[in-house]
């Protein structure tokens, strides 16, 4: 399976803990610039891979480009690449950025799912976030969505934020319920290198609490009906991301625009020009990192597992059928676990 990113890289506003290629500075001839590389990006990968079953819009914030550019993108991957009937077709979108009318021309024009970049519902923690949309203008975004006629729709929520409680999470978790995301991406902050959190020196909860409220969430999500399918991805039945799983799976993906990366033909390479044969072991390594993310696990010989039986004796993983994987607590502490499998 093949399946095709778009990164576009501007925001409205650099969040003060992001790391992804993205600036907020930029121009209209910038805009175009970048429209137009997108186009010539996705005539190169049609030649390389003409079918495309995914299509994922991200960055970034897609509608930043205005609504003329980003179906005109969309328009030109249908008819440039073979997108069967049923195929999944992404955007990220900021709840400041889109209205009712923005999301009905994008549904009219072949996106047919939507991510929205929730990532709280409590007014402070929003603002410590440095998020430029209130938990109104999410709830608005959910709801304007589903009248534009998209039913398949995905929040993602943070935890884990500087003087963020227990009680705050189950907050946020409670109301998040309440919009019947079709699929949740739940992520704890992380204060990378080069952010201006990490400048700052920002604190996050202790690592006790952060377990406390992660697994909250998890018992939350379960109890209404959702799936923990991936290490921070919960679903309801059937909704599972295809375009993530693909690339989880280690199917080949191709990326258009700066920013993007791309793995096809057994090849790694980017915008820059980098490209890179995976060799089998690497190749081999990827399937490990990456499939132990997923609930499903990997095929495992019984003489490799041996080197994680000390976590599947404490719950942390599982081995049947010839089958490792790992549990909610073991998805806690996934890096520890598929490290050890790699040593
Ligand atoms: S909106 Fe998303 S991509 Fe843009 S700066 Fe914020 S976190 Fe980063």
């Amino acid at each position: 399976m093949s399946s095709i990113y778009v990164h576009v890289p501007f925001c409205l506003n650099k969040c003060p803990y992001c790391a992804f290629e993205s600036g907020d500075r930029f121009s209209d001839d910038e805009l175009n610039f970048e429209y137009e590389r997108i186009k010539i990006d996705m005539l190169y990968a049609s030649k390389l891979r003409p079918k495309a079953e995914t299509v994922y819009f991200g960055g970034g914030t897609p509608p930043v480009i205005g609504i003329s550019r980003l179906t005109g993108l969309i328009r030109y991957a249908y008819e440039t690449f073979e997108i069967p009937e049923g195929a999944e077709v992404t955007c990220e979108v900021n709840p400041k950025t889109v209205n009712r009318d923005f999301l009905t021309r994008m549904k009219e024009a072949g996106f047919n799912r939507l991510s929205i970049g929730v990532q709280s519902l409590n007014e402070d923690m929003l603002k410590t976030l440095g998020r430029i949309h209130s938990a109104e203008d999410a709830v608005k975004c959910v709801s304007d969505g589903r009248k534009a006629g998209f039913d398949n729709i995905s929040c993602d929520l943070m935890f884990a934020l500087p003087n963020q409680t227990v009680q705050m999470v189950e907050a946020d978790v409670r109301r998040m319920l309440e919009l019947q995301p079709d699929h949740i991406s739940l992520y704890p902050l992380s204060i990378e290198h080069g952010t201006m959190f990490y400048a700052r020196k920002v604190q996050k909860p202790d690592e006790n609490t952060e377990y406390a409220m992660y697994k909250l969430i998890c018992r939350m999500l379960k109890e209404a009906g959702y799936i923990h399918y991936e290490v921070s991805n919960y679903c309801l039945p059937g909704k599972e991301s295809r375009h993530n799983i693909n690339y989880w799976r280690g199917g080949e993906y191709i990326g258009c625009g700066r920013g993007s990366h791309s793995y096809a033909a057994g090849y790694r390479f980017n915008y820059t020009g980098y490209m890179e044969q995976i060799t089998e072991e690497e190749a081999e390594s990827e399937r490990i990192m990456l499939g132990l993310r997923l609930a499903e696990g990997i095929p495992m010989e019984a003489e490799k597992v041996k080197r994680v039986r000390k976590y599947i004796d404490h719950g942390y993983a599982e081995y049947k059928n010839g089958i490792l994987s790992l549990t909610e607590d073991g998805f806690w502490i996934s890096n520890a676990i598929i490290g050890e499998v790699l040593a």
